[in-house]
C-alpha cells in the first residue's frame, strides 16, 4: 500500500488493508470523511442527513472489532446510504416533503447487512423524490451538483450517492436502480455503478417506487470495490418474496479471470440517432480496448430498444401509483394542517406532500390502470416488456456481454431538460431495458468530453454479476479513466 495516497483516494481494498495493518483507525478514517463532508458538501448538496455522532460510535465499535482480529472486510469502512433505505432512528425521507418527518423503527435489509459487517454509516444521500428522475432536480432538499461541473446535474435518481463518491466524500455508497438510477448518475459523475439482477439484493425496507423493477446496488470508484460491496448487499431474505434463494459467490474471486475469448455484442440500436458523437467515440475506444484484451466483438440487434422507454413510463408509474397510495396523511408521513374532513385530509396531505414529478407519475399510472384503459396501456406495456426480454434471450445465445454507452449525453445543465419530460425520459434509453428484463448492468468510466465523464455500460444475463465485474475490472486494470477525479478544494 502506498502511504502517500490520501485516505479519501483509497479504494475499499486499500482501506481494509490499511485498517488491518493499523496505518489508521476507523475513527480516524471516519472523522476524515466527516470533515470532508462538512467542508465540501455545501457546494454539492449530496447528503440529506449526516449522522456524525452515530458514525463516530460505530467507528469506535469497529476499532474494537478490528483489534479482536477477525473482523469482516468492510469493518470500519465508512459508507453512505441512499435516503431510500430505511435506517432505524435516522430520518429516511426519500427526498420528499411527504417523509421529511419519517424516522423508521427498523433498518432496511441492506442497511442491516452493512451494520453486521461493521461498516460505518456516514449519512443518507440526496436523490430525486421517490427515485423519480434522471437529474436530481426533483429533490425536496434541492438539487445535487455534479462535482465535475457544478452548473450541471449529477444524474438521478441516485445523484447524491454518485456525487458523494465522485467528490471523495464517501469511499462507496448504496443506491437503487428502477430504470437506470445507479448506472446513469455513475456515468455522469465518472464513477462505477452496478445494478444487480432483479432479486439478488433484498428490497425489504427499501422504499418502493416500482416494485417489479427496483433493485439496490453499489456505487463505487472501481469494479473491485463494487464486488466487495455486493458481497455484503446480496443474499436471500425471506421478507422480500422476490428475493432469490441462490448462493452468493465471493464476487472478488473472479475479478482476475482472463477475458480472452469473451464474446461481446454491440447492439446497433445503441449507436443511432440521439447519441452524442463524443460519447460514441469514447465507447468506440473502449471496444478497441476490449479487442486488445482478447475479447471477440460482434454486432447484435435489440430491435425493441425504442419501445422500452414508453413501456417503462407506463409500467413504472402504474406500480408507483399503487405503491404511493399508502401516503395518505393518516398512518405516517406528512399531514396537512387543520383538515376539515377525511377527504380534505387525504387531498391536501397528498397535494402538499408530493412534488410535481411524483404527482405526474401517480396521475399517469392511475390512468393507465383504470378499467377503460388497462388493456390499451398497461397490458400493452407488459407485452412490450416481454418482447424486450426476448431480444435479450436471443442475444445471449450468441454473446456473453452486451456493451454500449450508459447515457446518450454527458451531464447536462440544470434546467436544460426539466421542462420537457420526454427529453428527460430519453436519458434512460440505454438503461431501462435491463430493468424491464431483470438483468444486471454496470456503468464504468471510459473517457470524458469537455471535462465531463463518459460512462460505458455492460449488461449480462441474470445472475452473472461475476462476469460483469470481471470484465469491468479487467478494463480498469488496463485503463485509468476510473482514477480521474474532479478538482478538490478541500484542506483535508
Ligand atoms: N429516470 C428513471 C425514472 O425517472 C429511472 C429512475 C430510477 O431508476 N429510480 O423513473
Amino acid at each position: 500500500m502506498n502511504d502517500k495516497v490520501a485516505l479519501h483516494d483509497m479504494t475499499l481494498t486499500d482501506l481494509s488493508q490499511g485498517l488491518r495493518d493499523k496505518h489508521f483507525s476507523s475513527s480516524e478514517l471516519t472523522k476524515h470523511f466527516l470533515e470532508r463532508i462538512e467542508q465540501l458538501d455545501p457546494q454539492y448538496n449530496s447528503f440529506i442527513t449526516v449522522t456524525s455522532d452515530q458514525a463516530i460510535k460505530q467507528a469506535q465499535a469497529a476499532d474494537e472489532r478490528l483489534a479482536s482480529g477477525n473482523a469482516p472486510l468492510l469493518c470500519g469502512i465508512p459508507v453512505a446510504h441512499k435516503d431510500i433505505f430505511c435506517t432505524q432512528g435516522v430520518k429516511t425521507s426519500c427526498a420528499s416533503k411527504m417523509l421529511d418527518n419519517f424516522v423508521p423503527p427498523y433498518n432496511a435489509a441492506v442497511v442491516d447487512n452493512f451494520e453486521k459487517s461493521g461498516a460505518v454509516m456516514l449519512g443518507k444521500t440526496n436523490m430525486d423524490e421517490f427515485a423519480m428522475g434522471s437529474s436530481n432536480e426533483n429533490s425536496f432538499y434541492g438539487p445535487v451538483k455534479n462535482p465535475w461541473a457544478t452548473d450541471s446535474v449529477p444524474g438521478g435518481s441516485s445523484g447524491g450517492s454518485a456525487a458523494s463518491v465522485a467528490a471523495r466524500l464517501a469511499p462507496a455508497a448504496t443506491a437503487t436502480d428502477t430504470g437506470g438510477s445507479i448506472r446513469q448518475p455513475a456515468a455522469l459523475c465518472g464513477v462505477t455503478g452496478l445494478k444487480p439482477t432483479y432479486g439478488r439484493v433484498s428490497r425489504w425496507g427499501m422504499i418502493a417506487y416500482a416494485s417489479s423493477l427496483d433493485q439496490g446496488g453499489p456505487i463505487t470508484r472501481t469494479a473491485e470495490d463494487a464486488a466487495l460491496m455486493l458481497n455484503v448487499m446480496a443474499g436471500f431474505d425471506q421478507r422480500d418474496s422476490t428475493c432469490i434463494d441462490l448462493e452468493v459467490p465471493d464476487y472478488t474471486k473472479s475479478l482476475n479471470n482472463s477475458i480472452e475469448g469473451l464474446k461481446i455484442g454491440i447492439p446497433k440500436e445503441y449507436f443511432g440517432e440521439g447519441l452524442d458523437p463524443a460519447i460514441g467515440a469514447a465507447v468506440e475506444g473502449a471496444i478497441k480496448q476490449y479487442e486488445k484484451m482478447g475479447a471477440v466483438i460482434s454486432e447484435i440487434s435489440l430491435p425493441h430498444t425504442q419501445l422500452s422507454v414508453p413501456a417503462y413510463y407506463v409500467i413504472a408509474p402504474a406500480e408507483a401509483s399503487a405503491n404511493l397510495s399508502r401516503y395518505d396523511g393518516v398512518r405516517y408521513g406528512y399531514r396537512c394542517e387543520n383538515p376539515h374532513d377525511l377527504q380534505d385530509l387525504y387531498m391536501r396531505s397528498r397535494g402538499e406532500g408530493f412534488g410535481d414529478e411524483v404527482k405526474r407519475r401517480i396521475l399517469v399510472g392511475a390512468y393507465a390502470l383504470s378499467a377503460g384503459y388497462y388493456d390499451a396501456y398497461y397490458n400493452k406495456a407488459q407485452q412490450v416488456r416481454r418482447l424486450v426480454k426476448q431480444d435479450y434471450n436471443e442475444a445471449f445465445k450468441n454473446v456473453d456481454i452486451i456493451l454500449g454507452p450508459t447515457t446518450p449525453s454527458p451531464a447536462f445543465k440544470f434546467g436544460e431538460k426539466s421542462q420537457d419530460p420526454t427529453a428527460m425520459y430519453l436519458e434512460d434509453i440505454y438503461t431501462i431495458s435491463a430493468n424491464l428484463a431483470g438483468l444486471p448492468g454496470i456503468s464504468l468510466p471510459c473517457g470524458n468530453t469537455a471535462g465531463k465523464p463518459v460512462g460505458l455500460q455492460l449488461i449480462s444475463d441474470v445472475f452473472t454479476e461475476e462476469r460483469l465485474l470481471n470484465a469491468a475490472h479487467q478494463f480498469q486494470q488496463h485503463t485509468d479513466h476510473h482514477l480521474q477525479a474532479p478538482a478538490d478544494s478541500a484542506n483535508v
